[in-house]
């Protein structure tokens, strides 16, 4: 899997003998109190919506195959393919900060683990039927958080942000009965692992520390390989998890994504994105948007989404403190020092996205407060947070020190008052001249860290009514099309760089379920 080939070329013809999925499960090979063994639930009706074909070769799979009747129905969970071990996983989690002891894979099945050119990964099947941790839910998915999920954590991957990925959408040919009844739909999502901070907590709340040593053992073995060889393999693992949760959100913040429903067992601790629910991203920058209909209070609202990620890191760092020394004091002290790294991560990584947003090779002391300056304007003129860096980028200053009028002008007209836009680029402009690097880096430079292109939630809501309401996937198609290359100008599809009008602001997200 370390060569990179085409995926026509890659494949000699496969024997009927081959497994559609070369499956290695290392999970299913943990006690069995982790998960409970389930198969997916047969549908009625499969169809093929999307098969991520170059997903499936990175993944070592063969797409046309996955393209078949065959594949199809073990894409909608109506057919186990061999060597499959399916099951739910079991874990806990702070749902808007109230701990449920048992929530679990509830309408998810890991299918198995493949390991192919980016390492192991874990196949689920999302909306394929009850699990033993359903509660009362019926274990399955609409067709449009399933198209939503496919869409938005495609459009991460291509924006350059960890996230579980989506090897393919099938609707089911059956129906599922929501506020109204609506199309069936299940996900094929594809992930480095769906251990989660929930799934920590789900064996420390138990006093399970035999449960809890495995768990971490497996995770290290996973994605921390090189913790095994510290002093303390699992103040490293802590440590590992801490860092990329810190740069995650950091990225986060720099496209405008709104998770929308961290709750801790919707965290990885692989640092990947994961399940996209309630997801959206900001139109106008306000760091106080929450879109998510039951996140009443903002509790993940935009802005508040790297002191979550810190709270919910606590509640792992407290579940995993019987690991962290026998001596319930040093166990303490290991997990305080691990979290007070997160602040200096995340505002490193933060901040020098901010930087790179602003053409700004190197870091200096104000350089914190110049971003700051100019997102406090932004918010105080309901300016469109993308397009606003994305023009801004176009209006560097040439060589002779002097900008695109026009440039400059698109820029000004996104803001209520473009005279605060003014003033906030005297400083910006002096800033820049203080830098070496000539006018041409610096607007590439720009436009690598500037996408044009992000899943507009009012383009998203048309691609599902387009699916939902007249089995239209076009949309989703070209959504996707467009959102592959996101920093490229896209001149055909400059449409869908444009925000809403009214500038998005009453938006509502739903739960996915
Ligand atoms: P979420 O916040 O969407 O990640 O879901 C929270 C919990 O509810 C998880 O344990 C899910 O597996 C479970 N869940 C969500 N939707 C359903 C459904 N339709 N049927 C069964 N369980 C569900
Ligand atoms: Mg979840």
């Amino acid at each position: 899997c370390s060569v990179r080939v085409s995926h026509r070329a890659a494949f000699t013809p496969v024997s009927p003998m081959t497994a559609l999925f070369p499956f290695d499960n290392s999970y299913a090979r943990l006690p069995s109190h982790f998960f409970g063994r389930v198969a997916p639930t047969a549908v009625e009706a499969p169809r093929l919506i999307r098969l991520n074909r170059a997903l499936a070769v990175d993944l070592g799979l063969d797409p046309d195959r996955l393209e078949s009747p065959e594949g199809v129905e073990v894409l909608a969970g109506r057919r186990v393919p061999e060597g499959a071990e399916p099951l739910a996983a079991a874990y806990a989690g702070h749902q808007f900060g109230q701990f449920v002891p048992q929530l679990g894979d509830g309408r998810a099945i890991l299918l198995g683990e493949v390991v192919g050119r980016d390492g192991r990964r874990d196949i689920q099947l999302k909306g394929s039927g009850p699990t033993p941790f359903s509660r009362r839910g019926d274990g399955r998915a609409a067709l449009g958080p399933v198209l939503r999920e496919y869409l938005v954590s495609e459009a991460m991957h291509a924006l350059g942000i960890p996230t579980t990925r989506a090897l393919a959408a099938v609707t089911t040919g059956e129906r599922v009965i929501r506020e109204t009844v609506l199309p069936g739909a299940v996900l094929t999502r594809v992930a480095s692992s769906h251990i989660r901070v929930g799934s920590f907590q789900f064996f420390a709340a138990r006093g399970d520390v035999e449960g809890l040593r495995s768990l971490a053992d497996h995770a290290i073995a996973r994605h921390d390989p090189e913790a095994a060889r510290a002093d303390n393999p699992y103040r490293a693992l802590l440590d590992g998890v801490i860092r990329r949760q810190a740069e995650l959100v950091a990225r986060w913040l720099t496209v405008g994504f709104i998770h929308g429903v961290m709750n801790t067992d919707n965290m990885s601790i692989a640092g990947e994105t994961i399940d996209y629910g309630p997801c959206a991203f900001l139109d106008t920058y306000d760091p106080a948007t929450a879109f998510s209909s039951i996140d009443r209070n903002g509790r993940y609202a935009y802005g508040n989404q790297p002191r979550i990620a810190l709270w919910n890191l606590t509640r792992l760092a407290e579940a995993l403190l019987p690991l962290l020394s026998e001596d319930e004091t040093q166990a303490v002290a290991e997990a305080e020092a691990a979290l007070t790294g997160f602040a200096g991560q995340f505002e490193a990584a933060y901040h020098g996205g901010l930087n790179r947003k602003l053409g700004l090779a190197t870091t200096r002391d104000g350089d914190p407060a110049l971003a700051g300056d100019l997102l406090k304007t932004m918010a105080e003129n309901e300016a469109d947070f993308t397009l606003t860096f994305r023009r801004l980028g176009e209006a560097v200053p040439g060589p002779d020190g002097e900008s695109d009028p026009a440039a400059v002008e698109a820029v000004r007209s996104l803001f209520i008052d473009p005279t605060a836009l003014d003033r906030w680029a005297e400083g910006w402009r002096r800033r820049l001249k203080d830098e070496a690097g000539d006018a041409a880096a610096r607007r590439q430079m720009m436009r690598a860290a500037n996408p044009a292109f992000i899943p507009r939630n009012h383009r998203v809501e048309e691609m599902i009514t387009a699916a939902v309401e007249r089995q239209d996937f076009a949309p989703f198609e070209t959504l996707l099309t467009v959102l592959a290359r996101p920093y490229d100008d896209q001149p055909d599809f400059a449409q869908y760089a444009e925000r809403p009008e009214g500038g998005g602001r009453g938006y509502r997200t739903f739960c996915g379920t």
